[in-house]
């Protein structure tokens, strides 16, 4: 897989000129300078994309969506505002962006009243942003055929599974993006102590992937929801500590923040006044793979 056109920022310059490459395929694919840590999977319109992305401006997150209509929304989207972005950073004093890329928002005829409103890019960009969304992308892809296609094993950090379609009849149960099977292609893609985050409004659905982590064999363990769950008077990420401990754990309370408030179906449960059932599961450093 060719990456570099979705992070041209991230391209290794230095290794795609080796001499010693001895296929052509070696010698002229570009590489990135790093594999992509943060999947978010059915990611819709993409507003947990255009929220984490200044909050890891150093990794690389890509969207996968199997709807051909909102991922080419959602790729306009990004080259706006990647265009935005280098301008309102060029006003407070950074390069000056290049001619011919003051990029508009595109309009779509999608109907989907989930579609995001204008209104969150001027708020986003009113003041610099970190990383200038560069390292977020999405690519249209059914992620139920083609997840170990697109990512080395071990190699995310996190998973994404933010309000999948429900698919309520039993007969549609098999077209779920979690189940057993499906785990198991998480866990082989995820790095040990990676974290998959579950978020849905239909407690059916979260009872559904619950057992399917709880049924993964020791691949994942349960985060607990006293970890996870928001603390009074916490603002962002401000833990202090080893890894796996407060600074972990603030990370994904942070997380788990961003995704109920940020995805645009969690602002439409919100605005319904409806519930939210949070999943967050550890991919365990030593999986037993059968
Ligand atoms: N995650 C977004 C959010 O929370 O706002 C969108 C949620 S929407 C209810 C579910 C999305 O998953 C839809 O955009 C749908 O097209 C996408 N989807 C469903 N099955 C998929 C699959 N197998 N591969 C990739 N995307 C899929």
């Amino acid at each position: 897989m060719d990456w570099s056109p979705h992070y041209p920022s991230f391209v290794d310059t230095e290794s795609n000129v080796k001499p010693e490459a001895d296929s052509l395929d070696a010698a002229t694919t570009p590489t990135l300078d790093r594999q992509i840590a943060i999947a978010d999977i059915g990611c819709g319109f993409g507003g947990l994309l255009f929220a984490l992305a200044p909050k890891y401006p150093e990794s690389l997150i890509l969207g996968l969506e199997i709807r051909t209509s909102v991922t080419e929304y959602v790729e306009q989207k990004i080259l706006a505002m990647r265009a935005q972005a280098r301008n309102s950073n060029s006003k407070s004093a950074l390069p000056k962006p290049e001619p011919n890329e003051d990029v508009k928002i595109p309009k779509t005829e999608l109907d989907d009243d989930a579609k995001p409103a204008p209104t969150d890019l001027d708020l986003m960009l009113s003041g610099p942003v970190p990383g200038n969304f560069q390292n977020i992308s999405v690519l249209r892809a059914n992620t139920m055929k083609f997840l170990p296609n697109l990512f080395p094993a071990s190699s995310l950090s996190k998973i994404f599974l933010c309000f999948p379609d429900p698919h309520f009849k039993t007969r549609k149960h098999k077209a779920r993006i979690v189940s057993p099977g499906l785990v198991s292609e998480y866990a082989f893609v995820m790095k040990p102590g990676g974290v998959v985050y579950t978020i849905t409004d239909v407690e059916d659905l979260h009872l559904w992937m619950t057992g399917a982590f709880r049924g993964s064999g020791g691949l994942f363990e349960e985060v607990p929801g006293d970890v996870w769950q928001e603390r009074e008077g916490e603002e962002g990420l401000n833990g202090e500590g080893t890894e796996m401990g407060e600074k972990w754990e603030a990370e994904v309370r942070d997380d788990v923040r961003i995704m109920r408030e940020e995805t645009e179906e969690g602002k439409k449960v919100t605005r319904n006044g409806g519930q939210k059932f949070v999943g967050v599961w550890r991919r365990a450093a030593d999986p037993p793979w059968p």
